[in-house]
């Protein structure tokens, strides 16, 4: 696993800065057409002319089930821990 730097950008979605990814498969740099997720609401972004991009329907089409599946099963366990934290915030928060 790597982590880069990357020029900053804003989740189109969300509006989380971003400013490094990590590549989780190889320890290379990131190449075109490679996919990204915004770390805070899972919105997918696909590597083009050299930055994160909102892929065309024509990428979002070409994005294999099994990678959508991984995507999802990630924003699930976030989605798990997300909420345990919070738990945890309020109860220290009602002590
Ligand atoms: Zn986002």
């Amino acid at each position: 696993m790597k982590t880069i730097r990357e020029k900053a950008w804003v989740c189109v979605y969300c509006g989380f800065h971003m400013d490094a990814a990590t590549i989780i498969n190889e320890d290379v740099e990131p190449k075109e057409g490679d996919l990204t997720i915004c770390l805070n609401c899972g919105y997918i972004y696909t590597r083009r002319n050299g930055e994160w991009k909102v892929p065309t329907e024509e990428e979002q089409a070409e994005i294999p089930n099994e990678v959508k599946h991984k995507i999802l099963t990630y924003l699930i366990a976030r989605k798990q821990v997300v909420r345990e934290d919070l738990s945890e915030k309020q109860r220290k928060e009602t002590k």
